[in-house]
């Protein structure tokens, strides 16, 4: 293929899209003439690309181009088997004449066209490289493209992506310090004899962190030359149907082909749309690998990221406020998360209600600096209050746009910019699949993203038929408290099935470990959320407590199983653990019973 950006570079795109497909149509988005063909193709389920001139940068080019080929201006602009056949009304003509599908089926001659790979994966994370590493098993020549744009106060990272480098493994390893801290609290009253005055060093963790995480880029890229897969750490685009360009580190440009494509480039936080937010506040993209301790610390967003980094930002002896817009971890079970709320309120963690930030100003540089925060609340009432840090965690979006999806026709949610995928992971374009976080509407879970990618690679390229399970995915939040869960929350089954047909089963507890520590007693709680109708079949699986994660993972295998209240029943404990509760679980909330904990 000619090299593209040259001069005559339009014709050989336009070709490209004409050779690489069976069928092409040239359409634009709000063209009723388009929709009709495509509909038409549509109804004999007959595959074809078509891509939206009106919403290409260079779209209005393609179609002068169009016009220098075939004499024909308009759109549609349809080509079959490299064939020019013209606009809506000749390829209608077509179907009349009974000769469509004669048209499409010759191309099944065609002889396969050859490609640098057989898969090209962008995004070197978790789905992408999983995916990656199950398509090489196959023999397949593959290729991975990673690059990190550095955040906007210039972090950046090596391959492996967002768990690996500013997600679960830094925020886990941080969880795990502060839970050590409060271990060193609680081993007093086991006869430990601690100085009282023990305290945090922020730059020793962030190192050993660091070190961590760098051992891991090592590894992925040993594993990556150990399986002959060809890494290239450079920033992709597409430039034409079944090529992209990248671009790296010291700007030099490359072209690359493939027969396929994997789409795996993840999220990148979000930053509030006011002054100062970017100029001033940093995002999870910086905090773990931050030159200095953050101090007082302000974290803006209520979900996952900003409770689990308040929780251990906290245990570090740091003074922590979080600043909730509405709800605390809106999806999840709104009495579960309320627990891990107080939890954090009564452990030190402060927390501004139903607020927003309005800017944010630096009084003094430094490590750290003096940040002035002005927020409004919901009564309209004003305020100001000076902290160290700011850290926003108020959503991560996909950077689909950097991908020049127009350019091949990949169709994508208006709202978020993520991939739309069927259930086979595959986006609108045959031959271009997603996985992991950018894939609309699925979980954005490194679990997700694996499972996914090995279970594609599989399919495509070896005998495999078993599709990614999206439902019951099991997950835990990191907070002070730790919250489990699987399935339904107490809305939702109320949502789906009516409430006189749930049945909750719950208590409170003290795991054993809590007693001698003297910790405060009723803070854990478990529930499970049963369907009367359904043999008491539980739908929902909820858990706070120490361990959730580990405690969690095996009762997802129970649910995958359809396990019913009975059989949690029937299952014996393993004592004395946290875990053991779910088998011996007796009080319904219905009942009204007090579930207060006796001890364990
Ligand atoms: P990513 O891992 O994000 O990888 C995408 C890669 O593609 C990145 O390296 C990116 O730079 C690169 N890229 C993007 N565009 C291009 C391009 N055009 N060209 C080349 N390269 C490109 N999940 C859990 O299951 N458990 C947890 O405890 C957990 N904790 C988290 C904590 C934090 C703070 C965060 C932010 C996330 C956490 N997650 C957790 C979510 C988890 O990290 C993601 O679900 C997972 O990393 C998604 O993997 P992915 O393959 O979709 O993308
Ligand atoms: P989420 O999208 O889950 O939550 C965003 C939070 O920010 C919400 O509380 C939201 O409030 C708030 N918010 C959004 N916009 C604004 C704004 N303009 N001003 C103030 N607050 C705002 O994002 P996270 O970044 O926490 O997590 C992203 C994903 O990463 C998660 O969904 C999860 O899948 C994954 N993850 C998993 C972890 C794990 O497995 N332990 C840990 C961390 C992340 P509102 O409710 O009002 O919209």
């Amino acid at each position: 293929m000619p090299p593209l950006g040259e001069s005559g570079s339009l014709q050989a795109i336009v070709k490209d899209y004409i050779e690489s497909n069976n069928v092409m149509v040239f359409s634009k988005s709000t063209c009723p003439f388009c929709k009709k063909v495509k509909n038409l193709f549509d109804s004999f389920q007959i595959k074809y690309l078509a891509v939206e001139l009106d919403q290409m940068e260079n779209g209005a080019d393609i179609q002068a181009t169009l016009k220098e080929m075939t004499g024909q201006r308009t759109v549609p602009n349809v080509f079959i088997n490299k064939t020019h056949i013209g606009g809506c009304d000749d390829t209608l003509q077509l179907h009349k004449d009974g000769k469509l599908h004669e048209a499409v089926a010759a191309n099944a001659e065609k002889p396969e066209e050859t490609y640098d790979y057989d898969l090209i994966v962008i995004g070197g994370g978790s789905g992408g490289l999983a995916a990656s590493k199950a398509a090489a098993a196959f023999n397949k020549k593959v290729a991975v493209f990673d690059f990190v744009k550095p955040t906007p106060s210039g972090t950046t990272w090596g391959l492996g992506g967002t768990c690996v480098n500013v997600g679960c493994i830094p925020k886990k390893l941080m969880h795990q310090a502060a839970l050590l801290g409060e271990a060193v609290n609680d081993s007093m009253k086991y006869g430990w004899a601690v100085e009282e005055t023990y305290k945090h060093n922020w730059n020793i963790l962030r190192d050993a962190v660091q070190d961590h995480i760098g051992s891991l880029n090592f590894a992925y890229r040993v594993q990556l030359r150990e399986k002959k897969i060809t890494y290239v750490n450079a920033y992709a685009k597409f430039v034409g149907p079944h090529t992209i360009e990248a671009v790296n580190k010291k700007g030099k440009v490359t072209t690359h082909t493939s027969a396929q494509f994997l789409l795996a480039p993840g999220l990148r936080p979000n930053y509030l749309n006011c002054p100062g937010a970017k100029e001033y506040c940093i995002t999870s993209d910086d905090l773990f690998a931050l030159q200095h301790c953050p101090g007082k610390t302000l974290l803006v967003g209520a979900s996952y990221i900003s409770l689990e980094c308040a929780g251990f930002l906290k245990a570090f002896g740091l003074d922590v406020t979080v600043m909730v817009r509405s709800i605390l971890l809106r999806g999840f079970d709104r009495q579960m998360a309320d627990l891990i709320g107080s939890y954090m309120e009564s452990h030190g963690i402060r927390f501004i209600q139903e607020s927003q930030v309005k800017k944010v100003e630096q009084l003094e540089s430094g490590e750290p600096g003096r940040l002035l925060v002005t927020y409004g609340n919901n009564a309209g009432e004003e305020s100001s209050e000076e902290f160290n840090t700011v850290v926003l965690a108020i959503g991560r979006q996909a950077m689909t746009d950097d991908l020049n999806l127009g350019a091949v026709g990949v169709k994508t949610n208006s709202k978020n910019g993520k991939i739309i995928c069927d259930e086979k992971e595959g986006s609108s374009v045959p031959y271009i699949h997603a996985v992991g976080d950018v894939v609309d509407g699925k979980p954005e879970l490194t679990p997700v993203a694996i499972q996914a990618g090995i279970l594609l690679a599989r399919r495509l390229f070896s005998d495999g038929s078993i599709l990614c399970d999206y439902e019951n995915v099991p997950t835990t939040v990191f907070t002070p408290l730790e919250y489990g869960c699987i399935g339904l929350s107490e809305e939702k089954a109320t949502e789906l099935y009516g409430i006189d047909d749930l049945e909750v089963y719950h208590t409170n507890y003290v795991p054993l470990e809590f007693a001698v520590a003297q910790r405060r007693a009723n803070e854990c709680y478990v529930k499970l959320i049963c369907i009367k109708s359904l043999n008491e079949k539980v739908v929902g699986f909820h858990y706070a407590g120490p361990n959730a994660g580990e405690v969690t993972q095996g009762y997802a295998v129970a649910m995958r199983l359809g396990a019913t209240k009975h059989d949690f029943d029937n299952t014996i404990g393993i004592h004395p653990t946290c875990s053991e509760v779910f088998t011996t679980l007796q009080t319904t909330k219905s009942s009204g019973m007090n579930v207060a904990a006796a001890g364990c």
